[in-house]
């Protein structure tokens, strides 16, 4: 017998042992009730997964759990945003058990991290879509936003970008490196880490913010956009897992996706140049390495440069991406 919608949400989703102290009511009754700490905002994200438009249609269910969590805490992150609780509406085709037991898996591996509650949701029949909507505190007046940053400003990157677009080239084509690379990319596609440790401890160092999802040169250029600056870049600079450098280095023809694939999800910011020394010690108390990779201009452009110095090609790409955020 299938699994009724009451059952599903029974067995997989009203079963975390976490019970946060301004959550009053979650899962069971019409509606969650909470009590958000005097003093603080909400602040609130959502993002939808959609089958054979956000992840391939053999996608693991557990990675699809951890993931469509993974993508909503990075945008809390990026607002310097404490995360709290969340809400998720589940679309199926069926109530695949299997699936429904590794879905709700590698969505409370996260959540437990994060210590973030699942508070309510809705359960209906269709093509396979997963919705969640999440809720974080930041003191009032204390977020972080994407305008911000200043001519002269410091811009940094977390962790390592475009390890999640080389492990989509590796799974459309043979990437010639060794297995151990290869699995390094694919968990940073399937389960990424959100950042929101460091987007709270930025809250006093960082002048704007963004997570980039989208790919580092495109998000940048939304940054800077919103900020009404331009950017000049180092490209040696640009942060490279060591798998990441071992597939470019037999590939060059991937050279630039650290600078325009997406899903990496780590953070983007800007601070002022006295902030430096501070923010290379917050990266290695967070154990995740923070890399100044140029710094905020005037004038609006983007650009990109060698270790000659000299302005790459692809600076023109980034600038027509910037181009067209203006517009
Ligand atoms: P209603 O008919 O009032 O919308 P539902 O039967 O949809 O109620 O939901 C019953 C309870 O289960 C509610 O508290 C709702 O928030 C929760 N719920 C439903 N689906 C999910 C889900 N996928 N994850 C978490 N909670 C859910
Ligand atoms: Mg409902």
């Amino acid at each position: 017998m299938p699994l009724s919608e009451f059952d599903i949400i029974e067995r997989y989703f009203n079963r975390q042992t976490l019970q946060r102290d301004d959550v009053k009511l979650g899962i069971g009754d019409d509606a969650a009730l909470i009590t958000p700490p005097a003093g603080q905002q909400l602040v609130v994200a959502i993002d939808t997964l959609v089958e054979g438009v956000h992840f391939p249609l053999d996608t693991d269910a557990e990675a699809i759990g951890w993931k469509a969590l993974a993508v909503n805490l990075s945008d809390l992150a990026a607002m310097g945003a404490e995360p709290a609780w969340f809400t998720l509406a589940l679309t199926l085709p069926h109530s695949d058990e299997e699936w429904l037991a590794g879905f709700s898996r590698g969505l409370s591996e996260l959540a437990d991290k994060a210590g973030v509650q699942l508070v309510g949701g809705d359960t209906t029949r269709g093509p396979l879509t997963v919705t969640i909507q999440v809720a974080g505190y930041v003191p009032a007046g204390e977020a972080l936003l994407r305008r911000g940053a200043k001519p002269g400003e410091e811009i940094w990157v977390s962790g390592s970008v475009g390890d999640a677009a080389l492990a989509l080239q590796i799974q459309q084509q043979s990437v010639d490196i060794t297995p151990a690379d290869k699995q390094s990319l694919m968990h940073r596609l399937d389960q990424p880490e959100p950042r929101y440790r460091l987007g709270v401890a930025l809250r006093h160092l960082a002048s704007s913010c963004i997570d980039v999802s989208d790919g580092l040169i495109a998000d940048l250029a939304h940054l800077c956009a919103m900020s009404r600056v331009g950017a000049s870049l180092d490209y040696e600079a640009v942060p490279l897992s060591s798998a990441a450098r071992q597939a470019i280095a037999i590939h060059s023809e991937y050279r630039e996706l650290p600078l325009y694939g997406g899903d990496d999800y780590e953070l983007c910011f800007t601070a002022p140049g006295e902030r430096h020394e501070e923010l290379e010690l917050l990266g290695q108390q967070l154990e995740c390495p923070l890399s100044c990779i140029g710094v905020i201009t005037a004038e609006l452009q983007l650009q990109c440069r060698d270790r000659n110095g000299e302005i790459l090609a692809l600076a023109k790409q980034g600038y027509q991406h910037f181009g067209d955020t203006n517009t």
